[in-house]
């Protein structure tokens, strides 16, 4: 980590340096801006890169473009749906209702990073290599890396959107777990045969993705997103984390022979590019939120949901905390790092219930009988719906307590 004291007089290049123009870094980038901050978003890749995703937006996603303003632009390319349609092993499926959609990464992030920019941020591709602190340990900037330039931005605030790639993180001396809670591969087939019979948000659970799932989700113009997501993909060993024996290839493959729907849309549709895999950090774990100077947001924070890997919504849930946390606290270090840590520790029961419904991924006969039990009682989809748009507290609905009360209640 580097050490660098500045002379008093060093200039300020921003109020707000933020790395990582994904999701998170430009939902924070949008409202600091917007609030009158001078703010410099960083990314190692250029404006429209592509990001591995399902591309999936469920309500937390809505609910945050919504307050960001931009949710009006989003719908008018994204594809909208109607329902999550949960799979169970049997080929039972239970739809739950709720404001969803699918718009492609390399659309959806240029359009929030469009709405960085046009709020008044400036963007610059550089890779963030490590923070620039002063002689107390405060972040006060960042190094950073253009091909073969070093330069450093100073701000007195750092936000470090960095995603589930772990070496930011690391050089920031914040990651307590360098291994990804889980690892997913996705494809893109175009299939306009299909449009109109693949409608909702699959998710598959099947004896050939497990511990997991795979999904297939509508997106615009005749594409469809398909893939499989492995939860505990990664081994400790020793106090190390490492990655266990898996070929996402086959498990995608094996799922597109358990799954009729994808194996249909890989016979009838065309592959566009490769099939693609990522890491996903979930379940606010892995990372300290804040250091002085510094605060972590996004999925480099952990703020993905396991069970479903669902992540866009809550990093930029997460991103407008600490927006909120810095516009309240601007000169308090410690008490906007106070009020951001506070925010998202509230969000942990709701990370919580993500993990208990882990089970399914590992057992999906659960998933059987909760869609076996859900087809039967409107009361349980109510409860379903309301835990999927975040507007009632799932309470105890996957604990075995909850399991046994659907089942029999
Ligand atoms: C296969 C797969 C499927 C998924 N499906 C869904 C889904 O359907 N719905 C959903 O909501 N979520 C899904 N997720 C999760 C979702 O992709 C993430 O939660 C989301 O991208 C997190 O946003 P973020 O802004 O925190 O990070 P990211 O979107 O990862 O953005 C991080 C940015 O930081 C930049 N960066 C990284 N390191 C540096 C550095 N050193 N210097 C400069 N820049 C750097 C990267 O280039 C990137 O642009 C899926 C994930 C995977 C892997």
């Amino acid at each position: 980590m580097s050490m660098q004291a500045p002379s008093p007089d060093t200039p300020v290049d921003a109020d707000v340096l933020i790395v990582g123009a994904g999701p998170a870094g430009s939902a924070a980038g949008r409202v600091l801006a917007q609030a009158g901050w001078r703010v410099t978003l960083v990314d190692a890749q250029p404006m429209g890169r592509d990001k591995v995703c399902g591309d999936g937006l469920i309500p937390d996603a809505h609910a945050a473009l919504a307050r960001l303003g931009l949710l009006e632009a989003v719908m008018a390319r994204a594809q909208r749906v109607r329902h999550v349609r949960g799979v169970g092993p049997s080929g039972r499926h239970l739809d739950v209702p709720a404001h969803l959609a699918v718009l492609p990464r390399r659309e959806l992030d240029a359009l929030l990073l469009q709405g960085a920019l046009d709020a008044g941020a400036r963007f610059l591709q550089a890779r963030f290599e490590a923070p620039l602190e002063d002689a107390d340990g405060r972040v006060i900037g960042a190094r950073l890396r253009q091909g073969e330039q070093g330069l450093s931005l100073h701000a007195p605030w750092v936000l470090l959107a960095t995603g589930a790639v772990p070496k930011a993180l690391q050089a920031a001396g914040l990651c307590t777990r360098h291994t990804p809670s889980c690892v997913a591969l996705r494809g893109y087939v175009h299939a306009p045969a299909l449009v109109g019979q693949i409608t909702e948000l699959e998710v598959v659970w099947t004896r050939a993705v497990r511990p997991g799932y795979g999904w297939i989700f509508p997106a615009p113009d005749g594409v469809f997103n398909i893939g499989v997501g492995l939860t505990e993909s990664h081994a400790e060993h020793e106090g190390k984390g490492r990655k266990k024996a898996v070929n996402l290839r086959q498990v995608f493959d094996d799922f597109v022979a358990a799954h009729p729907p994808a194996s249909r849309l890989m016979r009838e549709g065309t592959l566009l590019g490769d099939l693609k895999g990522a890491p996903l950090r979930c379940s606010l774990e892995g990372a300290r939120f804040t250091r002085p100077g510094l605060m972590v947001i996004g999925e480099a924070a952990g703020t993905t949901y396991s069970f479903t890997g669902e992540g866009i919504g809550k990093a930029m849930q997460s991103a407008l905390l600490a927006a909120d946390a810095l516009r309240q606290h601007r000169e308090d270090d410690s008490a906007a790092r106070a009020q951001y840590e506070a925010a998202l520790e509230a969000l942990r029961p709701r990370y919580r219930m993500y993990e208990r419904a882990n089970q399914a991924n590992r057992y999906p006969w659960l998933a059987d009988l909760l869609i076996w039990r859900g087809q039967r009682s409107p009361r349980l989809r109510e409860r379903l719906a309301g835990v999927l748009e975040e507007t009632s507290n799932p309470g105890t609905l996957f604990s075995w307590r909850g399991l046994r009360r659907v089942l029999w209640d």
